[in-house]
């Protein structure tokens, strides 16, 4: 016996499920097209949402800041690791939200591993959809408040756990603004009143809703016309703005208290310049640009109409991200592989991270996909699903 015989034994199982999977590797750009694991193939699975992560202008500012500043930054933000740049995002995120302050981090996984532990602690309870993101429900468990799940987009549900919350100290509800799995959207204009009546904080972690819902992609909440309604909002730099980073937007006070407060701010080296000099850029991009956020809803439109027409079970999914529902586990991940094989790229997705018998593939078309490429992706899921029979 070993010690650490039990990671053999654990990989073990993983296989014996079908659920240990190599990584896909990517020889080339982050683009509509691609060239994965060798094959060039139409990428449905990047969240590359506007083509930023290739987009000139930021990899012009990432080179020049690079050149002008270093390539790491050599220190936690409260120590000496916070440079003009970051102060300059952060202000350009807070006047893009429309939000008092803005605080980054390295992450939108580490935002919410920071931020949720500031806001609530023991005694306190945390409202939380039951299909939240894994960084939410980490942030959540570094926290030590009660979590009290309701059931997915459901208000009555969230009003049935309000009225039980009653007796904690502080109450937090806290949800996606769109949901990675399914692409549908928080029911905000239900939510965020019921939760002032409540009285309890509101927390909207928009990872897959920053530029890409709302005007110019400033997000869910703009998109519902409740921005000053809610208390907290959360982003992310790294699908749809093309870098890397998370931030949090909020009133002037939580952030100067997230400054003292928020441990992966406190204890982890900032961005390096080139990061943080293509986030603003990414900005000015959202800015200048609002017809590359028109382009991306178009093609969404139109290759979810093609997979209704084709029979596909597309869920509940009102964005971009458009998943196509097979049912059993295996499947969803033969029918991933097959459509690879014909040239297209689209994640299967099995339990846990969905439903048993809800296993799909994920799509997610960008603004950058041609008419072209998405005809082309149609006529594979169409020729491939008719084949395994999982389509009309
Ligand atoms: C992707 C995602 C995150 C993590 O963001 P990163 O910047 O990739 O760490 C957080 N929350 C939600 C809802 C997400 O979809």
């Amino acid at each position: 016996m070993h010690p650490l015989d039990f990671v053999a034994e654990e990989l073990a199982g993983l296989r014996n499920q079908g659920l240990c999977r190599p990584l896909r590797v990517l020889s080339g750009p982050q683009g509509a097209r691609a060239v994965i694991d060798g094959r060039p193939v139409i990428n449905l699975s990047s969240n590359n949402y506007l083509g930023l992560a290739n987009h000139p202008s930021l990899v012009e500012a990432a080179v020049a800041a690079t050149q002008r500043l270093g390539a790491g930054s050599g220190a936690v933000r409260t120590i000496i690791g916070t440079m003009e740049l970051h102060l300059e995002l952060e202000r350009r995120l807070a006047a893009f939200k429309r939000a008092e302050a803005v605080l980054v981090f390295q992450s939108g996984f580490t935002t919410n591993a920071g931020v949720i532990p500031v806001l609530v602690g023991e005694g306190d309870a945390i409202i939380s959809d039951e299909l939240n993101h894994a960084s939410i429900i980490d942030g959540c468990r570094l926290s030590r408040a009660q979590v009290l799940r309701f059931a997915h987009r459901d208000v009555a549900d969230l009003e049935r756990v309000l009225r039980e919350a009653q007796g904690f100290r502080r109450r937090l509800v806290i949800t996606d603004g769109v949901f990675s799995m399914d692409g549908d959207i928080a029911p905000l204009p239900g939510v965020v009143p019921l939760a002032q009546r409540y009285g309890a904080m509101t927390y909207v972690d928009d990872a897959h809703g920053s530029g890409v819902l709302g005007e110019n992609g400033r997000g869910t909440v703009n998109h519902f016309h409740l921005e000053g309604l809610v208390d907290v909002q959360i982003g992310t730099l790294s699908k749809a703005l093309g870098a890397l980073g998370g931030y949090v937007a909020g009133s002037r006070d939580l952030i100067d208290l997230l400054i003292h407060r928020g441990r992966p701010f406190l204890f982890s080296t900032s961005h390096p310049p080139g990061v943080t000099a293509a986030a603003i850029a990414a900005v000015d991009v959202l800015e200048r640009e609002p017809e590359l956020v028109d382009r991306l809803w178009e093609n969404a439109r139109y290759f979810k109409a093609g997979l209704k027409r084709l029979g596909f079970d597309t869920g509940g999914s009102e964005t971009p991200i458009t998943p196509v529902i097979i049912g059993e586990g295996s499947l969803a991940m033969r029918f991933s592989d097959r459509l690879f094989a014909a040239g297209v790229f689209a994640q299967g997705v099995s339990y846990p991270t969905v439903p048993a018998d809800r296993s799909r593939v994920r799509t997610i078309v960008t603004a950058e996909h041609s008419r072209d490429d998405l005809d082309q992706a149609l006529e594979v899921f169409g020729r491939v699903g008719r084949e395994m029979g999982v389509c009309r």
